[in-house]
């Protein structure tokens, strides 16, 4: 279709002005590959997440792509998109997103849109002027796709939404790589095949980076556990939106990322964070929470203790596990979690 193809590192940033722009964005987050090679290129204490997307551009598997970007998620990502734009000699555009971080101010709404204007302003010079009328067109888009998921997670948590925990991570994650007018009307027809009432096994709730390695939805599966709600950094920390678009498409993005939950990678309040994820224990019904960690993720190792610890003190058990992403079930891991399945049932 003549549309560009980027490669997005996590987490955050202004889909829509890609789609507008006629360019997908394809997310680079845990893709399978061998990362022996990039391990020259980084300390041995870089998540895996970084490691698997430089092996990825190391494999030559990149270079179908018309860019990169890297918006400012961690120190790591940044150190990444450093090693990537000034040192691989890769000869592609990279483009950089520096959302605001919390505490939010009045000047950080100011702030980000200016942000955003800047990533256009970058865009711009390679793929052509930004077309408003696309522009406010994709923003609509990206909110339909929001209100959606939002429902699509209601439904989860209400347990009228029957699928498998590893059916419903598959489906929800081709939203990285998907243009919203092929996502849409595949998360509508597996709205449609799922709606049915299922309130069986205990509930759970996953809280972390992404839900990798999948070998443990499957475990949940087979353990007979619903997971009810997430507080995943790519999954409902970044994508329930609420509401209608502003009639400016800056100003509407920027509606949409302040009213996102709080997220590490954000330095939300540890409190924020507490407090969304008790919420969720709430609606949800859930009888426990899994910390599903990636190894060596700071963000989320300086909250977890706490966090966890605010939820345990509050009656509900929670289960901290310490992962490398396509690192599939260890004997140790499985006993961990059905360990964890049988105190909660
Ligand atoms: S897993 Fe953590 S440290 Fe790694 S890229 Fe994501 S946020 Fe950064």
């Amino acid at each position: 279709m003549g549309r560009r193809l980027i490669g997005a590192f996590p987490a955050q940033y202004p889909k829509e002005i890609l789609w507008a722009m006629n360019a997908i964005p394809a997310e680079i987050w845990d893709p399978p590959v061998d990362t022996s090679e990039a391990n020259a290129h980084l300390q041995p204490y870089i998540c895996s997440v970084v490691r698997a997307g430089l092996a990825l551009i190391l494999e030559g598997k990149c270079d179908m792509l018309d860019g990169f970007l890297f918006p400012h998620t961690c120190d790591s990502i940044q150190n990444l998109a450093s090693i990537v734009n000034d040192y691989l000699g890769i000869r592609k555009p990279c483009y950089f997103f520096y959302p605001p971080k919390a505490p939010y101010r009045h000047s950080s709404r100011r702030y980000f849109v200016e942000q955003l204007r800047a990533l256009v302003t970058a865009l711009e010079k390679t793929m052509g002027p930004l077309d408003p009328s696309s522009f406010k067109q994709s923003v609509q888009q990206g909110f339909a796709l929001g209100a959606l998921l939002g429902e699509i997670y209601e439904q989860r948590r209400a347990g009228t939404l029957n699928a498998p925990n590893a059916d419903f991570y598959g489906v929800l994650r081709q939203g990285e790589y998907l243009h919203p007018e092929d996502f849409i009307p595949r998360l509508e027809a597996f709205r449609r095949t799922a709606e049915r009432e299922d309130t069986s096994g205990p509930g759970v709730i996953l809280s972390g980076v992404l839900p990798n390695p999948p070998e443990i939805l499957k475990l949940l599966d087979a353990s007979g556990v619903r997971i009810v709600d997430d507080d995943f950094m790519n999954c409902s920390r970044r994508f329930l939106i609420h509401g209608e678009p502003a009639q400016d498409p800056f100003e509407a993005l920027a509606d949409a990322y302040f009213s996102l939950p709080p997220c590490t990678t954000k330095n939300s309040s540890i409190q924020e964070r507490i407090n969304g994820l008790l919420e969720k224990i709430e609606k949800s019904g859930a009888r426990g929470v899994i910390f599903y960690l990636v190894k060596f993720c700071e963000p989320e190792l300086f909250d977890v203790p706490l966090v966890s610890e605010a939820v345990k003190d509050r009656g509900i058990p929670t289960l901290v596990l310490d992962v490398e992403i396509n690192q599939g079930l260890t004997g140790q891991l499985t006993t961990r979690v059905e360990a964890f399945v049988e105190m909660i049932s």
